[in-house]
């Protein structure tokens, strides 16, 4: 039974932005003197993001994904450098490039402009750095979505090197947020529950998924969501993996239930449809195999391990 073995996954550098290589150092966050000193040094490199996209330099068909301090500055205005950590011993900060720059930059030919879902994707660079990556967006997002307090209403400024924004009004302070996503597959014997939502590529299944909400676990999470979207009873919960998913700023959590009733009834609102799949289905869904040209959500993405983990534990 799937439940109860050992599902030890070990590091998945196949699974987009889940893999840290960052040594965060929340210690110097609030030590100006280091950060000041840091942030002009010659070891410092910076991640630039502008509209959301990541910034790359492009020279002899190489990607670069960090800049030094200086061509930094010649993308255009840059926001408040945040300190994201040490990467490879070497102070490593994200910028906001002014959204109006945008449109020159995607001219430049020693830059590429390559959003995130691509990049992941396509594994341009190693786990760690699309992990970086990944919590400089994140970061960058939030702060752009929360310039003012949440309290009192009044322009707030960024503290701790981006890891807060204060109110010098009320003085409350506020946190870069992680909203907690969970992700399953409800099972039964040999059957998997998945479905697909309105807007997915045509063919396309997943696991269901949906956000958590106040006064809940991991596990009511799980159950509530399936029980809505699909009308199926779900009873234990096995959590299996995270990722953190930067789109804005999610933690996806990776979970597996048990189904205790079969039929399905739809929600029509989030879903176009949901049906239960045996295991061998699963893995020619996988494989690309599958003979009415069913399509798994890609590597990157935590439905395709987890839906990986259900083919795997046969038996
Ligand atoms: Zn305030």
């Amino acid at each position: 039974m799937v439940f109860f073995d050992n599902v030890a996954l070990g590091p998945s550098p196949e699974l987009g932005f889940a893999t840290a290589s960052l040594e965060r150092d929340a210690w110097r966050r609030d030590d100006q003197d280091w950060l000041k000193q840091a942030i002009g040094s010659h070891e410092a490199r910076f991640i630039a993001i502008c509209k959301d996209t990541p910034v790359l330099g492009f020279a002899g068909g190489v990607l670069q994904p960090v800049f030094t301090l200086g061509a930094a500055k010649d993308l255009g205005s840059l926001g408040e450098p945040l300190f994201l950590g040490l990467e490879n011993a070497r102070p490593l900060f994200a910028v906001d490039v002014a959204a109006g720059h945008f449109d020159e930059l995607k001219l430049r030919d020693d830059l590429k402009l390559i959003d995130m879902r691509s990049m992941a994707m396509q594994g341009l660079f190693t786990p760690g750095l699309l992990n970086a990556i990944g919590t400089a967006k994140a970061m960058l997002t939030w702060h752009a979505r929360h310039g003012f307090c949440s309290n009192c209403g009044t322009a707030s400024v960024v503290a701790s090197a981006g890891w807060k924004r204060r109110c010098e009004a009320c003085k409350s302070e506020h946190f870069p947020r992680t909203d907690p996503v969970v992700i399953m597959l409800a099972i039964r014997g040999d059957e998997c529950l998945m479905g697909r939502a309105p807007q997915f590529p045509e063919g396309r299944y997943s696991c269901l998924a949906g956000f958590m909400e106040p006064g809940e676990t991991i596990e009511d999470a799980v159950r509530r969501e399936i029980l809505e979207e699909t009308g199926v009873r779900t009873g234990r919960v096995r959590y299996l993996e995270a990722q953190p998913w930067p789109f804005p700023g999610s933690l996806m959590i990776g979970c597996l239930a048990e189904a205790l009733s079969t039929e399905i009834t739809i929600d029509a609102n989030e879903l176009a449809d949901a049906r239960w799949f045996t295991r061998e289905e699963v893995r020619q869904v996988l494989q690309g195999q599958h003979p009415k040209d069913i399509t798994a959500p890609p590597r990157m993405a935590i439905a395709n391990h987890i839906m990986q983990v259900f083919v795997d534990r046969a038996g």
